[in-house]
């Protein structure tokens, strides 16, 4: 299993008793993790993509001399940052109400299975399934629902250290949070943040994307935690936060002249985002755009074949 580790075996310390779990390699299926400590008391932020990645996880905590995690918040749904939850049956598991809703029909661990299956090599999206996520080990995953869920701001108490969860979405996803620690000026921002490659859209409208980039920067926190990629600065927000305003005026211009949306994401001038990889992402941020702006929802079966499609004509 090569790519299931993505090469991350410990904790980063980012500032007093608050860590950050970062994959060195980005690409799909790697999603950092954020870990909070006050005595015995242990917040996690996201699990991992598998339940071998998460053991890893565990073991990482551990290795760190920390206490077991007590609270879990997720992020969002997707598989990545939740298909962990399993493997922390006494914790609280913490999430936004519109995650808790759509987790159980995110993308499940059976399909990608299937899609992982030889027979669905016919297709470009089984090939590009193939390609990006046949070295993760799905096995055993059981898409585990949070135990409490909130809307809007909630604050926890981790043994005395506040921690806010700011509900942004939707966004990237139906139910994204950042999650603010003031004490440690540290902002795990989720999906909400991609500083490496490009990011994906499945839900949107990118507008509130971009609001939900003003309100990482309102935290005033300066160590950002992306859902993928390294640990930023305020500056690595911005400089995301105007890839996103670049993305949208783009699309807009597209679909009023037209324009497929799969066309769209591979036509759009890159300019300084040019050396981003997985472009392809574009196709998915464009029909959720498209949708956005008027043209009809497009079934995630297709996003994935159009998205795939582009990769390898791309290639
Ligand atoms: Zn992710």
């Amino acid at each position: 299993m090569g790519l299931s580790d993505g090469g991350c075996t410990k904790l980063d310390e980012l500032g007093p008793d608050t860590y950050a779990y970062l994959h060195s390699d980005s690409g799909w299926g790697h999603s950092n993790a954020g870990v909070v400590r006050a005595g015995d008391a242990v917040l996690l932020i996201d699990t991992q993509y598998t339940l071998p990645m998460t053991r890893q996880l565990i073991t990482a905590i551990d290795d760190a001399g920390l206490p077991p995690v007590t609270t879990v918040v997720n992020t969002h749904a997707n598989g990545d940052h939740a298909w962990g939850n399993q493997l922390f049956p006494s914790a609280d598991i913490v999430a936004s109400v519109a995650t808790a809703q759509s987790m159980p029909h995110d993308f499940p661990p059976a399909l990608m299975q299937r899609l992982l299956s030889s027979d669905a090599a016919t297709t470009a999206a089984g090939r590009y399934t193939q390609l990006h996520f046949g070295a993760f080990d799905f096995d055993g995953v059981l898409v585990t629902t949070p135990t409490t869920t909130f809307t809007g701001t909630m604050c926890l108490d981790i043994g005395g250290r506040e921690v806010v969860l700011r509900e942004v979405g939707p966004a990237h996803s139906d139910g994204d949070v950042i999650i603010h620690v003031p004490d440690a000026d540290v902002c795990f921002a989720g999906d909400i943040l991609f500083a490496a490659d490009h990011p994906v859209m499945w839900c949107g409208p990118l507008e509130n994307w971009i609001a939900a980039c003003d309100s990482i920067l309102e935290t005033g926190a300066t160590h950002i935690v992306p859902g993928h990629g390294p640990v930023v600065g305020p500056d690595g927000v911005r400089y995301f936060r105007a890839y996103l305003q670049h993305v949208a005026d783009g699309l807009a211009l597209r679909f009023s002249q037209g324009m497929p949306y799969w066309e769209a994401a591979m036509d759009l001038p890159l300019g300084p985002y040019r050396h981003l990889a997985l472009r392809e992402r574009l196709v998915a941020t464009a029909a959720a755009t498209y949708h956005h702006l008027g043209a009809p929802k497009v079934p995630p079966a297709e996003v994935l074949e159009r998205m795939a499609q582009a990769h390898f004509n791309a290639a």
